[in-house]
Order: C-alpha cells, then sequence, then structure tokens
C-alpha cells in the first residue's frame, strides 16, 4: 500500500458535501443501498499534493443505481469509473509520470468486485470516511492478485515499459471529522412500520 496523501481540510470538507448530497438523495431512492463516490483529479505530483484538486469530469461523481437500472454491478464506484472512462482511458495511454492522478472517495470502503474494476482502471487513491463489513485483507489480496496479473501479462509481451508501469495502491479510511455524519447518512432508514 503506498502513503496517505494529505488533504486540506477545505477540501475533505467539499468531498463530504459531494457524498452528503449523493447519499441525501439516495436515501429517497434506493434506501437499501446508501452509498456514493466521487472522483477527483490531483492537479499536482501526488506526493506534495494537499488538496489543490479538481473534480474532473463533472459528473464523475455517482450514487448506487442499483435498483434504477436493475443492474446488479450499478455500484456507486462502478458508475463513477463509467462516467469517467474516457478520461481515465486517455490516462492509461499515458506514460506514468505525465499520468494525471486519480483520486476515489467513497463514503465506505469499496466492495471486492469495485476494488477489482478500481484497481483495474488504475484510480491508486483511495480514500472512504469509514470502514464498513469489507475486509482490508481481502482488498489487499485482491489488490496482490491483480497486479501479479498485469506483471505477469508484461512479461509475457515483454514489455518493461512505462506505458502499464506498477505503483502502489493506498486503500485508506479518511481520519476526518465527517465521519460520523456520513455514517449515519449511509445506515438504512428504519422502515415505516418499525418507526412507529
Ligand atoms: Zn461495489
Amino acid at each position: 500500500m503506498g502513503p496517505p496523501l494529505k488533504f486540506a481540510e477545505a477540501f475533505i470538507d467539499d468531498v463530504a458535501q459531494v457524498l452528503k448530497r449523493l447519499l441525501q438523495k439516495q436515501r429517497r431512492i434506493d434506501p437499501q443501498n446508501p452509498y456514493a463516490a466521487a472522483l477527483y483529479v490531483l492537479d499536482q505530483q501526488e506526493e506534495t499534493m494537499v488538496g489543490r484538486m479538481v473534480r474532473v469530469p463533472k459528473k464523475a461523481k455517482a450514487a448506487n443505481t442499483e435498483k434504477k437500472a436493475k443492474n446488479p454491478v450499478a455500484h456507486a464506484e462502478m458508475n463513477v469509473i463509467c462516467y469517467a472512462r474516457k478520461k481515465l482511458y486517455r490516462a492509461l495511454n499515458k506514460p506514468v509520470e505525465k499520468r494525471k492522478n486519480f483520486c476515489l472517495f467513497v463514503n465506505t470502503r469499496p466492495c471486492p468486485m469495485c476494488t477489482a474494476a478500481i484497481v483495474n482502471a488504475q484510480i491508486f487513491n483511495v480514500y472512504f470516511f469509514f470502514e464498513n463489513g469489507y475486509r482490508k485483507d481481502i482488498s489487499e489480496a485482491i489488490i496482490r492478485a491483480k497486479q501479479a496479473d498485469i506483471a505477469a501479462k508484461q512479461k509475457e509481451e515483454g514489455n518493461s515499459g512505462t506505458r502499464q508501469q506498477l505503483r502502489t495502491f493506498t486503500f485508506q479510511e479518511l481520519d476526518s471529522k465527517w465521519k460520523d455524519e456520513i455514517r449515519r447518512l449511509s445506515k438504512e432508514p428504519r422502515a415505516k412500520s418499525q418507526a412507529k
């Protein structure tokens, strides 16, 4: 796992507001799937980056749409990758040092399916506001397996170039004042019959 990035508080405030709005809406549309994701791109090299980020493209934020789209893979992270696919694809074809650094924020740890998709899209920085039932060790095993796969493929193709150069992935829980609020919004609202 790579080192965690340091973010300016104002930047995290902005991220939290984006996720909050998505979650508030989601609670009305599909309370059983309270998940939201937002993709940002760092405008500088990651190690020196402290919060000067721009959100791109405009639509790179999404909630879970499993119910609305009648699609069991329409998780928030998958949707965000689909919305941003052109930008991500262009970034993948640039040399590693020229690539924009994509940073994904989610309310809670991505599931195994989304973890694999995130690694495949080479989004190296993933931050979530709180841990849920998805285990860290499973997430890390998926990342290692995907990386080993990419390395094996490169070897077979005799490609030691920079296009697919491997970097470390960071999946990290944010230490944030927003944690409790985001967690509260991520809980299923109580059913009406129980609320009496
Ligand atoms: Zn998922």
